[in-house]
């Protein structure tokens, strides 16, 4: 049942007491009015019947007596002697008197012995209706009473009639009352309804609805607080959103993958990051960690970590990119789960591989020509020096392998400068024509004891391109001292530069020995030779192509190599005009 009906039901019911209380004791009043009136018009009767009384009183039987003023009042009379006999009653006939019962005892009779009057109000079993008694002693010496009775069933008309005006009085204003309460019970109740329905809409989330709040009553206030209670919520709403999406940018842009687990083991938020590091699609949230991935030195990490109830580290090798992760396994609060950050240490470790080699490749390089020098020297110490054709054999040996030794490190310094990235390059436009004329030019004494013809083709309309004059003249010379190194006498090295697209692209070429394909990924690495014995014969650090590499990657540009073994290679920079 809703309020509204409630609320009529509750006026109904009020206006139905309040109908039926005014009815009954309206009722009651006036029963006891028309009772009174009667009663006292009795008296008044019974008043006159009494003078009448005493002056008839000796003159004439009081049996007539009784008949004659019965008569004239219209009721009945009784006159009782002082012992309570009866001497003579208007309703009975005169020979029946002497039998009627002692009226002594009755009600109104000992009240006017006591009081001057008395009255009654009975039921009358004889005549079988209510009557009214009233009763007066007479002043006269036989001190008899006078006694008048009245049947009352004309006021059960009266009454009847009361009834029936009361009663249509109470059914109209009763309907009255209904229509009241019809009314009243919908004004009251529409602005709860309105709220009601302003509620639940915000309950559904729809935002700026507010309640109408007129009013200065209970509801008017109720509607005001509600209001308020709204725009606080509102509020909070806005900051949670903006706090989830700054949370959201974070984690989404994070390198590192993030993932949340809850205290049972299953997945309450992933970040797009471990996502890609793991390989996982679709929806991982509601998730248990072993569905997504069964990795034994993961699950053993976050067994340990929920074992101590510690922060846990570990490393994970992924089996199919063989990307290393490293996991950190860390409490959110207290019992509330756990949070892992897992990142990708795979380049890191590659860096650190590189340079454990680097190392390792570095002091061997290093070692045999210090080894060459010492036993040299002291060859040379032990006797050697006493020989003068032996002594200056030895000595261009430890010159040699000196010159060796200070091309190692320079080249060494070099690639160290070049990966530090100390050296910021000087980029200015050149004009690569006269580049490559000073580069053949300073090496063209080289190529000629090699017996190498060295040719160099640069159209005179080249661009000019954008680049570091001494670091590209480096690069030259390497890629030429290679070339001329890696041909036989009798062949040819040819420096070209043409225009391609955007770029200018720089090519060095020769028709030596070429390089096996299956060398050709890897002359760039550090310490790379195709021909371990030859090249370091030919005075090779395997450091050349390493700096080459490196200066055009600091340009922003590219190295390409081509090569076919016996015929010749062909390596070209290319590098954006100016
Ligand atoms: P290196 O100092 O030994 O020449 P580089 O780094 O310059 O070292 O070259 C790496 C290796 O690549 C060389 O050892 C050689 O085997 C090969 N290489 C480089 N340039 C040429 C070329 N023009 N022709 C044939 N092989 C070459």
């Amino acid at each position: 049942m809703n309020f509204r009906w409630k609320l009529f039901f509750s006026y109904t019911l009020l206006a139905l007491l309040m109908a039926g209380a005014l009815y009954l004791q309206t009722n009651r009043l006036l029963e006891e009015r028309l009772v009174d009136e009667s009663r006292q018009h009795l008296l008044d009767e019974a008043g006159l019947a009494r003078l009448a009384y005493e002056q008839l009183a000796g003159h004439r039987q009081p049996q007539l007596i009784a008949e004659q003023l019965g008569g004239v009042t219209r009721s009945r009379v009784t006159l009782i002697a002082s012992n309570g006999q009866v001497l003579g009653d208007s309703d009975v006939r005169s020979d029946q008197v002497p039998n009627m019962e002692n009226h002594l005892q009755r009600p109104e009779v000992q009240q006017a012995l006591t009081s001057g009057s008395g009255s009654s109000l009975r039921y009358s079993e004889t005549l079988q209706v209510t009557m009214l008694y009233v009763a007066l002693p007479s002043s006269s010496a036989d001190k008899v009473m006078l006694r008048l009775a009245l049947p009352l069933d004309y006021l059960d008309a009266a009454k009847r009639s009361l009834h029936v005006m009361l009663g249509s009085t109470v059914v109209v204003v009763l309907l009255l009352a209904l229509a009241f309460s019809a009314l009243l019970s919908n004004l009251i109740s529409r602005p709860l309804r309105t709220m009601a329905e302003v509620a639940a809409r915000f309950g559904a989330g729809e935002r700026g609805v507010r309640m109408p709040s007129h009013g200065h009553d209970e509801i008017g206030y109720l509607a005001r607080v509600l209001n308020q209670m709204a725009t606080r919520l509102e509020e909070q709403m806005d900051s949670l959103a903006s706090e989830r999406q700054r949370l959201d940018a974070i984690l989404g842009g994070m390198g590192e993958g993030v993932m949340v687990l809850d205290p049972q083991g299953v997945i309450t938020l992933v970040n797009p990051a471990l996502r890609a590091q793991l390989g996982l699609a679709g929806d991982l949230v509601g998730k248990a960690l072993i569905e997504i991935n069964r990795h034994p030195d993961l699950l053993q990490a976050y067994d340990q970590h929920r074992a101590t109830g510690t922060e846990v580290t570990g490393e994970v090798t992924l089996p199919n990119s063989k990307t290393i992760l490293s996991t950190h396994w860390m409490p959110l609060g207290q019992h509330q789960g756990t949070v892992v950050v897992l990142h990708d240490i795979s380049e890191l470790k590659r860096v650190e591989a590189i340079r454990r080699d680097f190392v390792a490749n570095a002091s061997h390089e290093l070692r045999t020509p210090v080894a060459v020098i010492k036993g040299y020297a002291e060859t040379l110490l032990d006797g050697g020096l006493q020989d003068p054709d032996r002594s200056r054999q030895f000595v261009s040996i430890i010159a040699s392998h000196t010159e060796r030794l200070t091309n190692l490190i320079n080249d060494i310094l070099t690639l160290s400068k070049l990966e530090s990235k100390e050296t910021a390059l000087e980029l200015l436009p050149l004009d690569i024509g006269a580049l490559l004329r000073k580069a053949g030019l300073l090496l063209a004494e080289h190529a000629r004891q090699h017996g190498i013809d060295l040719t160099i083709d640069c159209p005179a309309d080249l661009p000019r391109a954008l680049a570091d004059y001494t670091r590209l003249e480096q690069v030259l010379l390497n890629l030429l001292d290679n070339a001329i190194k890696y041909t036989p006498s009798g062949g040819s090295v040819t420096i070209s530069a043409v225009q391609h697209d955007q770029r200018i692209a720089i090519a060095v070429s020769d028709t030596g020995l070429g390089i096996p394909a299956k060398d050709l990924s890897r002359i760039f690495e550090r310490f790379y030779r195709v021909d371990e014995a030859r090249c370091r014969e030919q005075g090779g650090t395997g450091l050349g192509l390493s700096i080459v590499k490196h200066i055009v990657q600091l340009h922003g540009g590219e190295i390409q190599v081509a090569s076919e073994p016996g015929k010749g290679s062909t390596f070209t920079v290319f590098l954006t005009t100016a």
